[in-house]
């Protein structure tokens, strides 16, 4: 008797036009167009037990898992890959807040915590705790990513940590505003080892300068462009990420921003992310998009900064582990040596998991436990979910003051819905693969 086959439960089958549709495999992220006949036809064969391989259209299903061995528990494999990762993951991660001050007084900043920055004394003990760490837990890659407020206020600090971790620290992450680097830092980033720097510009200048202003009201887009196009023509192989957070005021200027910055095709990567307000902000919740509204909007966006190239569009990934706060090796490390274990964590001290003492990170044991083994594992709607290897059960701080605070048991994250993400590959079909 040969094997019984079934559809694998991570297909995800995208309707293309009247006769055809894309089939998507969230496990194994391959994906195929196929006809709507021949496929419904398959279909309608496992229904009926089908055994036999003599379909050449099979035989290409089975191959490449949309079709699989009915014995085979997929549920339990995508848990053991990911319990695998984690045991055997090696990459020391640290998010250190330099500051909570900034040079910028941008309306729409979530930062309400008190202005706290990073002393010498901190800095010592992060250098510790990285030195320390590496040689006992035999850690194969160590990533820094300097964050704020505004870490170029701390170049100092930044220079500090990077020297003294030269022949640790793999590589870093500088999050920037972009207005403080000048050519000496510039010239600097190679030694300091960043490898990647994060801005935000809001628009063109007309747009980006009412909002993303320095205290005291003048504006900053002509100096970010002109420290970002050294950063580019200086062939440094720095990969450069632009961010704007679009909402129904700005959005029609977009083509302006693409414009103006042309001469940086090929060299940078441009992302649009939904601008959500913040406590200073002058905003109202009309003037932004709601999430089904932004997605197709930004589809549009996606189109120009591609045919601009100014960055690409990426097909959604399969994960290894969720998130940051996944990895026992990374922490969020606050100005004043709290530790937390999520950069977007620490507006919010419940989020507070420790602190760090002379290289040392004393952990509250009670809070702490809150985000281990918080995830995908224990819930029942994951367990079924088609899109389960592309989210892993979502945002674990989401899930931390959900289930606590508003008493949730359906934690699904609203952000992965099975909606979005076959937009995400039709998109992506259509932009580079149809036609090609
Ligand atoms: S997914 Fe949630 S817990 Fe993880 S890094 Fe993002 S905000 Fe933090
Ligand atoms: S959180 Fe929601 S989308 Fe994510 S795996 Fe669980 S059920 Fe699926």
């Amino acid at each position: 008797m040969g094997k019984i086959y079934k559809y694998s439960s991570f297909n995800l089958r995208i309707k293309l036009d009247e006769l055809s549709c894309l089939l998507y495999n969230t496990s194994s992220g391959i994906l195929v167009k196929i006809k709507n006949r021949k496929l419904d036809n398959i279909l309608r064969h496992l229904e009926n037990g089908y055994q036999n391989i003599n379909n050449q259209l099979l035989s290409q299903l089975i191959e490449n898992n949309f079709i699989i061995d009915n014995k085979v528990d997929e549920y339990k494999k995508i848990v053991e890959r990911y319990l695998d990762f984690k045991k055997n993951q090696r990459r020391l991660e640290l998010y250190v807040i330099l500051t909570m001050e900034c040079n910028f007084d941008c309306p729409y900043c979530f930062q309400t915590r008190e202005k706290h920055s990073i002393d010498n004394l901190l800095a010592n003990s992060i250098i510790k705790l990285v030195k320390e760490n590496v040689k006992k837990f035999k850690i194969k890659e160590t990533i820094i990513h300097w964050f704020g407020g505004e870490p170029l206020l701390h170049k100092d600090i930044i220079s500090k940590i990077s020297s003294s971790l030269k022949d640790v620290l793999t590589h870093s992450i500088l999050h920037t505003n972009g207005y403080a680097m000048d050519s000496q830092f510039i010239n600097s980033l190679e030694v300091l080892k960043i490898k990647q720097i994060r801005v935000t510009l809001d628009g063109p200048k007309s747009i980006h300068d009412k909002r993303r202003k320095l205290k005291g009201g003048k504006g900053t887009y002509e100096k970010i462009k002109s420290n970002l196009s050294s950063i580019v023509n200086s062939n440094n192989n720095i990969s450069i990420i632009i961010s704007t957070n679009i909402d129904k005021l700005n959005i029609d200027q977009y083509e302006f921003l693409l414009k103006d910055i042309e001469s940086f095709s090929g060299k940078v990567q441009l992302n649009v992310n939904r601008t959500f307000i913040g406590n200073k902000c002058e905003m109202t919740e009309l003037d932004t998009f709601n999430k089904s509204e932004f997605n197709k909007k930004s589809e549009k966006l996606y189109d120009q900064i591609i045919d601009k190239n100014l960055g690409e569009f990426f097909m959604p990934k399969q994960l290894l582990n969720i998130c940051q706060a996944d990895n026992q090796f990374s922490y969020a490390i606050y100005p004043n040596g709290e530790v937390f274990k999520c950069s977007s964590c620490i507006s919010n001290p419940r989020s507070k998991i420790g602190f760090l003492h002379d290289g040392e990170i004393v952990l509250n044991d009670k809070e702490y436990q809150k985000w281990e083994g918080i995830g995908f594992l224990h819930d029942k709607d994951c367990q079924k979910c088609k899109i389960l290897p592309l989210c892993l059960g979502g945002c674990p701080e989401h899930r931390i003051f959900q289930s606590s605070d508003a008493g949730q048991t359906k934690l699904c994250y609203e952000d992965n819905d099975i909606e979005t993400i076959k937009n995400r590959i039709l998109f992506y079909y259509k932009k580079y693969i149809e036609n090609k």
